[in-house]
This record gives structure tokens, sequence and C-alpha cells, in this order.
């Protein structure tokens, strides 16, 4: 919880001697509960009162990276238990589980596999990004080659090791790219918490319950290692999402510290499907990590497609640039069509008008990110918009003709249109699946009649 001016007030000297800048402490205080000043105004704070103060404004959730500086992963520091009281900041991350009881080629294969999970999603670059790397043959050499040959291929790892030793050899070779070491447990978290410190890595930490989770980590943490990831030891689907459930809350509403660190969570039982599914679950209640058995594409693409919805802003929809767009190789011939930047909107006209076999001119108007429809009723792809962006695109530079294609449900608009830009308006489908069938008939029709 945060502290109030009189917390504050208790902590400081009480002489008002105004060093600081203001009359009395209470003032000061006030200033400081409200993060207009900083501590260090105040020459006589006691080194007590700083740490309880930086104790305070620390984030609830602490945020842990894992991976090397230049493309690490960032987990933690949420601040809300449901999107729609702020959003949810750092997305899910997830860890494809491989054992090492393959081949050196197999384990090579299958690092390839888990790198070529990664997919344009409107407009978005969305991807699996870490391989979890499980010692399975317990041999301290061959787990580390492994996490060595991940590494060089350019993965963020977890590294499951099945002792300390195989996860210190492995750790060694692979420590500058900052892997995940997983786990301190209640048997060896002394020797896990040194073996983190001394390569400066990540550690995970494993409980049977959340008692002794919240434990180890405070003992854990009292040791000097406080980048942690928790994993509460639940392995079945309700369990596991009670656990994350209770993590969130007692971080958020309590300020429970033993527990303010990003959570993991393993879908490795059951069928591939069975473990999307968990996954899933798990993106949306709380994970800051998800461990899976590998994926097909399509089983990948699922998951990280409702990892993208969740983690998108409802206040800040995914949107396109705007301006003018191309879809093929249009010419002065061409169509010249108008959306909206809501990314959903552009891409689902890009991919329509992409299966029509015409290449077009696509004027993008900035709706900030509303559809077609949602923005034309709150007046943001109105007439006057419309013809801006038409202006601001130099469209006319482009094309010969003086035609333009605006959304069917927005037909209202052609008179004001026509007149603000002085194009002829032609208006499409209301659906951007009716594209294809309008070019090759009222597109056609109207090209047509004009070069005749
Ligand atoms: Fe109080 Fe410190 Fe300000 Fe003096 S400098 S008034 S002791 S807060």
């Amino acid at each position: 919880m945060p502290l109030t001016a009189l917390d504050i007030y208790k902590i400081l000297p009480k002489t008002n001697c105004g060093e600081c800048a203001f009359p009395t402490c209470l003032a000061f205080a006030m200033q400081l509960a409200t993060k207009k000043v900083a501590i260090d105004a105040c020459p006589y704070a006691s080194d007590d009162a700083k740490a309880t103060l930086a104790g305070a404004a620390a984030p609830p959730i602490r945020l842990v990276s894992v991976g090397p500086t230049e493309q690490c992963i960032v987990m933690g520091k949420e601040t809300v238990l449901f999107r729609h009281e702020e959003t949810f900041y750092h997305p899910t991350a997830i860890a494809v589980r491989i054992r090492t009881d393959r081949s050196p080629e197999e384990l090579r294969a299958a690092f390839e596999r888990v790198k070529a999970l990664q997919f344009d999603r409107v407009g978005q670059y969305v991807r699996v990004e870490l391989v979890a790397i499980e010692d399975a043959t317990g041999e301290p050499e061959r787990f580390a080659s492994a996490a060595a040959l991940a590494a060089e291929m350019g993965l963020a790892l977890v590294l499951m090791g099945s002792s300390t030793d195989a996860l210190s050899a492995a750790a060694s070779a692979v420590k500058q790219h900052r892997p995940l070491l997983y786990a301190a447990t209640a048997e060896n978290w002394e020797a896990m918490a040194q073996l983190a410190k001394g390569c400066g890595c990540p550690l995970a930490v494993r409980g049977k319950n959340l008692d002794e989770l919240a434990d180890l980590t405070a003992r854990i943490a009292a040791s000097g290692v406080t980048d942690l990831v928790v994993d509460s030891g639940a392995r079945t689907p309700a369990a596991t999402l009670q656990d994350l459930t209770q993590i969130r809350r007692l971080a958020l509403r309590k300020t429970f510290r033993p527990l303010g660190y990003p959570a993991m969570a393993f879908a490795t039982a059951g069928e591939p499907l069975d473990q999307v599914a968990q996954a899933a679950a798990y993106v949306c209640k709380y994970a800051a990590l998800v461990v899976t058995d590998e994926l097909e594409p399509w089983q990948a693409l699922a998951l990280v497609t409702a990892r993208q919805n969740i983690y998108t802003d409802p206040q800040k929809p995914i949107q396109v640039e705007a301006g003018i767009h191309t879809v093929g190789a249009p010419d002065e011939t061409s169509p010249v069509l108008v959306t909206t930047n809501f990314s959903l909107t552009y891409f689902t006209v890009e991919a329509d008008t992409e299966a029509s076999r015409t290449p077009a001119w696509v004027v993008v108007v900035n709706t900030e990110g509303m559809s077609v429809m949602t923005a034309w009723a709150a007046d943001k792809f109105n007439a006057e918009s419309i013809a801006k962006a038409i202006g601001e695109s130099q469209v006319a530079e482009r094309v010969g003709h003086r035609r333009i294609v605006i959304p069917g449900g927005i037909a209202a608009l052609s008179g004001k249109l026509e007149e603000l830009c002085g194009w002829q308006i032609l208006v499409g489908p209301r659906e951007s699946a009716g594209i294809p069938a309008f070019m090759r008939t009222q597109w056609k029709q109207a090209s047509a009649a004009a070069s005749s």
C-alpha cells in the first residue's frame, strides 16, 4: 500500500528546521506522499526512513528480465487485476520445453522449430519467445551443450536442471545470455541463490504451496537475489489458476512482497491442444511465463493470438499508419479505396482486396483506431476527415482518374464528400468480403463508363 502523508511524517525527524524548503516536516511529508519531492531534500532523514520510502515506492510486482539486454523478455510490474481497470503491460512470455534426451541434430531441429514460431498478425510481429531446456539425462555436459546450442541459435532460455551441478554447468556456459534458472526449492535454495548471484541470472523459485513459496522468496531475497520468478508448484489447471490468482491478488491488494514477483505456470500435461487451452487460460490469469511442450505452428498461432488480444490496451486499439497504402503493385488506373486505421479493419480490407486480384491504393484515415461504423458514429470518419486524408495522401498524383471507393456503411457521406474533394464517389460494399465482387462489377463498369 502506498504510504500516506501521516505515515511518512512519523518517520521524518519532526524538527521543522525548514532546510527542505518546506516550513514543517508535515508539509514536506505531504509533498513526498504525492511524489512531488524526493526524500533526499531532507538532509536529516535516517537510512531507515529512506529504506522505508524506497520499499513503499517499489512496484508491487517486480520487473524481471530474461535474456540478453538487447533482446530481453520483460515480465511483471503489472498493476491491476482486471484489464479494464488500466491495462496489462508485459505480455506473458511463452517457452517451449525441449528435453535433452535427443541427439544434437534432433535438438538443433527442435530449436529451429521453436524459432520458426513467429507470425505477422494485424501488422504486429508475435512469437514464441523462449525455449525451456529440460535436463532429461542428468548429464551436466550434455545439458550445458544443449543450452549453448540454443543460445548460439539466438533463443532466450529457461534452464531446467535436474541438479544444482547440471544447472551450474549450463549457466556457466550461457550466463551472458541471462537465462532463467529453474528452480530453487526448499531443498536447494541456498546453493541456487548463490549460483544465480554468481552468474547474474534471474532465478525461478518453486514451492510446494504458496506458504512455502513465500517463505522461500523471503529467504532468497534476504540473501541478495531479487530477480525472481515464482512457481507455486501446482500442475493441474484448477490449482494453477487458483494459485496464479492468489499470487496476483496478494501482490496487488495486500502488497505482499514475498509473492510480488512475476509468476510462471506449466501447461505441459495432456495432448498439445489441451496444453494450448491451459496455456491460454494462464495467459488470461495471470502468468508472466507459460511453459508448454512443442507446438505446431497453428497451435502456437492460436496461443499468441489469445495473448495479443489480452495484452492489447482496449483504450488504444491496434492501429496502422494513416496515409496511403498499396495492395499489389497499383498504377494510375488502379482503384482508390478509403478505410480507417483500425488494424483489424485495414487488414481485412487489404486481404479482401488482394483476393480480388485488383492492385489498389488504400487511403487510410486516422480515426484513432476505430472501425468504420464506430468512427462514423464518433464523427472521426466523416466527409471532412476523409477529404483531408485524400488531399494529404497525394493520391491524385498517382492515379489518372478521380474515383474513390468508400465503405458501404457510410454511403450517406457521398454527396458532401464529393463536394469537398471533387472526386466521384463510388459506394463500396458494406462488408469488405464484398470487395472482389465489387471490383468485378461496379469498379469495372465505372472505369468503362469514364473512358467511353
Ligand atoms: Fe523536517 Fe527534514 Fe524538512 Fe527539516 S529538512 S523540516 S527535518 S523534513
